[in-house]
């Protein structure tokens, strides 16, 4: 049996890098995807549309596809454009459809690979395609759950094969929809030098503010392309309304990537400034730790109010010193396993401790 890391995966070579993939979230009518892709097709580097034919959608009553139609809608795209076509397929029927109509590149979206029978129900119904097929990280950061579902892929003779990473669900988001972890991407690459990786700014950001800010991020771990969507009437949209955006701005993204690759190619041979670009990719990952450092500190707070009514209903006292004492011995101890310096994580827990004590004051004399 052929080994993950052994495939050689030439057919990214056949595209120019960065390698963009764009579309609308959702096919919604023929005119629609032709006209996002008439556009499209006058960028540099667009070589393959993309449109979701089924949406997996959070809630249902929701628009939730247009369905095989759309696939019809996809090929005239492809006959009037040229452009490849690559759609989500989420089960065997999926697939039927999808090969039925010539879809080029297939992904499984994020919802499914997270579930490993619906993997291998995909993958079995893919059986020895010559297809390209594209794999979203799972929603949860599970990187065997991710390489599982290539390999059930790899088993059932599949080896055209990438990621995409398209970020992480969270309870509650800060700034992006799903925040990203590059972290976990680039232990993929490590491991997996050999699988193309693309990055998918839309979902990751939510929000159409971000995405320029994402790609170049993508760009500097050296990702080798993007899906990214695009649509003509963004605020009409079925789905995915705020994050998408109109071809003409991808277009200027991708001339400032363009020329943000440029800068990079230029300083890469000098030493000092290679290593501020080394300096910057560690800067990026533990701005990614901070924001996850404030988002625990929002909820810590949001606990300390409640546990302030708590004690408001039943008089009891807020600093209660046994019980604070026994936890900061727990965590000293804990930290110590982890490497941290045990001052440090009693001065750090003194001020965290110091505003909860605070908040639950200021509620309790209300
Ligand atoms: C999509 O690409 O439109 C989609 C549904 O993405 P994800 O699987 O990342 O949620
Ligand atoms: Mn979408």
């Amino acid at each position: 049996m052929m080994k993950l890391n052994l495939i050689k995966q030439d057919w990214i070579n056949k595209f120019n890098k960065p390698l963009i993939i764009s579309g609308p979230c959702s096919a919604e009518s023929k005119d629609q995807v032709l006209e996002i892709a008439k556009k499209l097709k006058k960028i540099n580097n667009i070589k393959i549309f993309r449109a979701g034919i089924w949406k997996p959608r959070t809630r249902p009553n929701s628009f939730e596809g247009i369905g095989e139609i759309g696939l019809k809608w996809l090929k005239e795209v492809k006959k009037e454009t040229g452009l490849l076509i690559a759609t989500e397929i989420a089960n065997a029927t999926h697939v039927k459809l999808a090969i039925k109509h010539e879809v080029d590149i297939l992904w499984i979206g994020a919802r499914s690979t997270v579930n490993p029978f619906t993997v291998q129900e995909i993958a079995e119904a893919l059986k020895d395609t010559n297809k390209i097929i594209l794999v979203k990280n799972p929603i949860n950061p599970d990187i065997e759950l991710w390489i599982g579902a290539l390999e059930r892929l790899l088993n059932q003779g599949i080896t055209k094969l990438g990621i995409i990473h398209r970020g992480f669900s969270t309870y509650k988001s800060l700034i992006y929809r799903n925040p990203p972890n590059w972290d976990l991407a680039l232990k993929f690459k490590k491991l997996f030098p050999n699988i193309p990786i693309l990055c998918d700014p839309s979902h990751i950001c939510g929000n159409k503010e971000r995405l320029l800010e994402v790609m170049i991020q993508a760009r500097n771990f050296n990702y080798d392309g993007f899906i990214i969507e695009t649509h003509c009437n963004p605020d009409d949209a079925f789905s995915d309304s705020q994050q998408q955006i109109q071809p003409s701005i991808l277009g200027d993204y991708i001339k400032k990537l363009n020329n943000h690759s440029l800068r990079l190619k230029e300083t890469q041979d000098k030493d000092k400034e290679k290593s501020q670009f080394e300096l910057d990719q560690v800067r990026n990952l533990i701005k990614e730790l901070d924001h996850n450092i404030i988002y625990l500190l929002s909820k810590r707070v949001n606990y300390s109010e409640q546990i302030a009514l708590i004690k408001k209903n039943s008089n009891l006292v807020i600093l209660q010193q046994k019980r604070w004492k026994t936890l900061i011995e727990e965590y000293k101890k804990m930290g110590t396993q982890f490497g941290l310096a045990t001052k440090f994580l009693e001065e750090l827990f003194k001020v965290i401790h110091k505003e909860s004590r605070k908040i639950q004051k200021k509620i309790i004399n209300l």
